[in-house]
C-alpha cells in the first residue's frame, strides 16, 4: 500500500503547497511504500510561523506543566513502543528489537526531561554589593530547529525536543527524508499528551527545507546530527545567520583488543557493535585493533564463523539479528567500499556482496563482511562505510594502536577491552576521542549525562 507523507503544523497533518516529492521504500522488500513531500520554503514559513504565535504562551507555561505534558506523552511511547518499532523498521529496515531499543533509548530522554523544573531554577547571590542582590535566569530561547539522520528516526528527535520543550522552546523537526514517518507519529502523540498546537512541528524535506530554517530569522538555535560534510556544513551556515548551533557528524570507530583481554566477550562486543543495524550506527565499530600477532590470529579465528553464520533477514524476522540497508543507493555505496577494500589489497575474510535473501530478492541486504589485514592508508579505513564491514587493522603495540585511534579524522566514539586496569585507565584519559569503553561494546550515551564526539564528529 503506498501512501502519502506530508508535514505536521500548527497541530495538524499538512500536505504542503510545494511540488517537490520523493519516493518512498521499503528496504526490506524494494517496493515503493510511499510518497513524501518535500517542503517547500513557503511550508518551512507557515511552520516557523505557527511556532512563533505558540511561543509566546508555551514560555509562560509553567515548567510543571510542561512537564507533566512530556510525563503523559511518556506514558504513550511506554503503551506504543511496539507501534513505533514497527513503523520505524518498515523504512529503516532495522529489526524490530532494535527498533524497540532505540525507541526505549529515547524514552529515557523524555524522562530526564520531565525532570527538567528542578535543573530550570536560576541562581541567586545575596548582597554582591551593597544591600545589592544578583541573579540569573534560565530562558526559553524562541523557536528552535532539529535536522535529524536516517538512522535513528525516533531516538535521535528525541535527543533534541524533550529537553528543547521542557526549557519552553517551541520546536521544528526536519527528520530524514529516508525514514519519514515515526516523526508524524511523535508529533500526533505529543498533540494528545496535550502539546499546544503549534509548539512542535514537522516538516519534511531534504537541502531546500533545511537552508530555509539555517536562514530563517526567527529560528534561534540549530541542533544537527548526520554525516560530517553536512554537520560542517551547518554549523558554518547556522553561525553565520547568528544562531546558535550544535553538530554532530559522523565516525570511525576503533575497538583495541590486547593480548590479556577476555577474547570471546571481545568477539560478543564486535558482533553486536559492528554487524547490529546492519552498521548502521554512530556508534557502531568498524575498525578491530588487535594488538600483536597471537592476538590477531586468536580474534580472527574465533570472529570469521560467527560473521559467517550472523542471522540475516526483513526486519520482521523475529529471529534475524541483522536487515537490510536504508536504500539501494546506500547498499550500492556499501559495496563499491568493499571493492575498493579488495583492490587496495586488505584480505577479505568473510564476503557480503553476493547476499541474497530468499523471498526478499528486491531488497537491499548486504550480509556481514570481514577485512583483515586493512593499512591506515586505505579508503576503508579512512571513511566511514557505514555499513556491516568490520576492519581489521594488526598493531604491534598499544602504542601503535592509540597512534592510529588519535591521527584519525574522526572521535566519536573508541573501546577497549584488557583485564588490565593501568593500560584502561591511561587509555581512558588519554585517547583523542569523545566516548570512550572499558569492555563494553559501545560506550552508549545516557540522557543526564552529556555526550558527543571530538575532531571531525562535532561542531
Ligand atoms: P546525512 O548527513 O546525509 O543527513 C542528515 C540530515 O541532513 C538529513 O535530515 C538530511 O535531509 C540533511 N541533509 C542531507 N544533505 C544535505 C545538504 N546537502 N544540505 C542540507 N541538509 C542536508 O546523514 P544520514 O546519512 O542521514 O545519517 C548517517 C550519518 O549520521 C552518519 O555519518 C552517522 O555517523 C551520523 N550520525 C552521527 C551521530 C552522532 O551522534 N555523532 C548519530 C547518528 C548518526
Amino acid at each position: 500500500m503506498s501512501q502519502s507523507i506530508g508535514h505536521y503544523i500548527g497541530g495538524r497533518r499538512f500536505a504542503g503547497e510545494g511540488t517537490r516529492t520523493q519516493p518512498a521504500f521499503n528496504p526490506a522488500t524494494g517496493e515503493r511504500s510511499g510518497t513524501l513531500s518535500l517542503a517547500s520554503r513557503a511550508d518551512v514559513d507557515r511552520a516557523v510561523a505557527a511556532a512563533v504565535q505558540a511561543s509566546e504562551g508555551w514560555a509562560v507555561t509553567t515548567p510543571l506543566r510542561r512537564a507533566r505534558i512530556l510525563n503523559k506523552f511518556l506514558r504513550i511511547l511506554e503503551e506504543r513502543t511496539a507501534q513505533l518499532a514497527t513503523v520505524i523498521s518498515a523504512e529503516h529496515g532495522k529489526v524490530h528489537a532494535d527498533a524497540v531499543g532505540e525507541s526505549q533509548r529515547g524514552m529515557e530522554v523524555v524522562e530526564f526531561a520531565t525532570g527538567a523544573p528542578h535543573l530550570l531554577k536560576g541562581e541567586i547571590t545575596e548582597n554582591v554589593g551593597s544591600r545589592v542582590d544578583s541573579h540569573s535566569l534560565r530562558q526559553p530561547l524562541g523557536v528552535v530547529a532539529g535536522i535529524t539522520p536516517f538512522n535513528f528516526p525516533a531516538m535521535v528527535p528525541m535527543w533534541m525536543f524533550p529537553v528543547a520543550l521542557a526549557c519552553g522552546n517551541c520546536f521544528i523537526l526536519k527528520p530524514s527524508e529516508r525514514d519519514p514517518s515515526a516523526s508524524l507519529l511523535i508529533a500526533e502523540w505529543l498533540k494528545e499528551a496535550g502539546l499546544p498546537d503549534g509548539v512542535f512541528s514537522v516538516v519534511q524535506g531534504d537541502k531546500e527545507a533545511v537552508d530555509a530554517l539555517l536562514h530563517h530569522p526567527d529560528i534561534s538555535a540549530i541542533s544537527f546530527v548526520g554525516s560530517t560534510p553536512i554537520a560542517r556544513y551547518i554549523y558554518e551556515t547556522a553561525a553565520k545567520h547568528g544562531k546558535r548551533c550544535q553538530a554532530l557528524g559522523g565516525a570511525k570507530n576503533h575497538m583495541v583488543v590486547l593480548p590479556d583481554a577476555d577474547l570471546d566477550q571481545a568477539v560478543d562486543a564486535l558482533m553486536g557493535a559492528a554487524y547490529g543495524s546492519a552498521g548502521e550506527r554512530c556508534m557502531a565499530i568498524s575498525v578491530a585493533v588487535p594488538i600483536g600477532e597471537r592476538t590477531a590470529d586468536v580474534l580472527m579465528a574465533k570472529l570469521t564463523p560467527r560473521v559467517g553464520a550472523l542471522k540475516i533477514g526483513p526486519g520482521t524476522d523475529p529471529e534475524a539479528e541483522m536487515g537490510p540497508l536504508v536504500t539501494k543507493q546506500h547498499q550500492g555505496k556499501v559495496i563499491e567500499y568493499i571493492d575498493s577494500g579488495v583492490s587496495e589489497g586488505a584480505k577479505l575474510v568473510v564476503d557480503g556482496r553476493g547476499f541474497k535473501m530468499q523471498g526478499y530478492e528486491g531488497g537491499y541486504f548486504v550480509g556481514g563482511t570481514l577485512f583483515d589485514h586493512v593499512k591506515p592508508n586505505m579508503k576503508i579505513y579512512k571513511e566511514e562505510i557505514f555499513g556491516p564491514v568490520l576492519s581489521v587493522v594488526r598493531a604491534q603495540d598499544y602504542k601503535e594502536a592509540a597512534n592510529l585511534i588519535n591521527k584519525h579524522e574522526f572521535g566519536n566514539g573508541t573501546a577497549i577491552f584488557t583485564r588490565d586496569g593501568d593500560a584502561a585507565r591511561e587509555f581512558a584519559h588519554q585517547i583523542k576521542v569523545g566516548m570512550v569503553g572499558i569492555n563494553v561494546p559501545i560506550p552508549v550515551p545516557m540522557a543526564f549525562h552529556s555526550f558527543g564526539g571530538w575532531k571531525a564528529s562535532l561542531f
